[in-house]
């Protein structure tokens, strides 16, 4: 009896696997030929000064459009990606297209807005792609202060001394560093202390439950405390209604991102928003 029944359990086990591995070959089959057929493209989602509530910088976020119209989203094919090297096509893909938009907007006057790009661990200590960004920022004839790289605590894991002289090196270039998602994982202080970085991102899930939640407000407000104290520009994420509005400046956050604020957009989208806000200024 229970010999079968183990036999069943491991039957289901291989099973559940088999069906995951299968998903995950078909996701990298198509996924390798989208990076090939330009299936991958950019979003930019807004980020808002909290002060004078105007749009300093916008994230670029991938989004992976099928030709049969399905929409993947990075929570699906970045894990994918990462698993099998795709990651670091796709990181010289962003790298172009967001050069290629800071240009775009240059040449229609849009000087003002920065891009953030998010890059990996794999992806930042990867040579050829710091060098592809380099290069792309030179040939494009880009201010390197509109372009902010968002990395995770994952980077914490890697070789701090050499995720430092990397930094450094594209500090050189006006590139600044925002960490991203920051609470959720691997935190330590005396991480946020060594690296250059210039803006904390606190991670949604403590703002989610700001409302409900009196323990997840606090964590909030002592993250923007301690960002501020080590001279950070601390972003909310996920702003998704007025109260977590309301909550993030009564904490003077800086900066604001999220559903209620903008949702991501296409860059002609922006370029919208952008002209009504500019307009809004002129008749004021
Ligand atoms: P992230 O960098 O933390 O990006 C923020 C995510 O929150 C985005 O999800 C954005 O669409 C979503 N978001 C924005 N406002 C709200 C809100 O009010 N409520 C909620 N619940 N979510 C909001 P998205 O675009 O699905 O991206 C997910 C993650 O995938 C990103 O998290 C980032 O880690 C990764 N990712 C996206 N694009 C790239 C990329 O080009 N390269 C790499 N390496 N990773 C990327
Ligand atoms: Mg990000
Ligand atoms: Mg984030
Ligand atoms: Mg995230």
């Amino acid at each position: 009896q229970s010999k079968s029944l183990g036999k069943n359990s491991f039957h289901f086990y291989s099973q559940a696997l088999e069906k995951e591995a299968l998903m995950q070959l078909a996701i990298e089959q198509s996924l390798r030929s989208a990076i090939a057929s330009d299936e991958l493209y950019l979003v930019y989602q807004p980020k808002v000064d909290l002060h004078s509530m105007k749009v300093v910088s916008v994230e670029a976020l991938c989004r992976w459009t099928q030709p049969d119209g399905t929409v993947i989203p990075p929570d699906v094919f970045v894990p994918v990606a990462e698993q099998t090297g795709l990651i670091i096509d796709i990181g010289f893909s962003v790298i172009t297209q967001a050069c290629k938009q800071l240009a775009a907007w240059h040449n229609v006057g849009i000087h003002d807005v920065a891009i953030s790009i998010n890059l990996s661990s794999l992806e930042f200590q990867h040579k050829a792609l710091i060098n592809h960004l380099i290069q792309t920022l030179t040939d494009f004839d880009i201010d390197g202060k509109l372009l902010i790289i968002e990395l995770t605590e994952s980077i914490f894991m890697e070789d701090k001394f050499s995720i430092k002289e990397t930094m450094l090196l594209l500090n050189n270039y006006g590139i600044t560093f925002a960490l991203d998602d920051f609470g959720k994982g691997y935190s330590s202080f005396s991480y946020l202390q060594f690296l250059p970085l210039h803006y904390l991102k606190i991670d949604k899930a403590f703002l989610q439950d700001v409302e409900s939640n009196r323990s997840s407000a606090a964590i909030a407000k002592t993250i923007i405390d301690i960002g501020h104290n080590l001279d950070l520009i601390v972003i909310a994420e996920g702003i998704e209604d007025q109260f977590m509005l309301e909550y993030v400046k009564e904490f003077h956050c800086d900066l604001a991102q999220g559903y209620y604020l903008y949702k991501p957009m296409s860059a002609a989208d922006f370029e919208c928003v952008y002209a009504e806000a500019s307009q809004d200024k002129q008749s004021q």
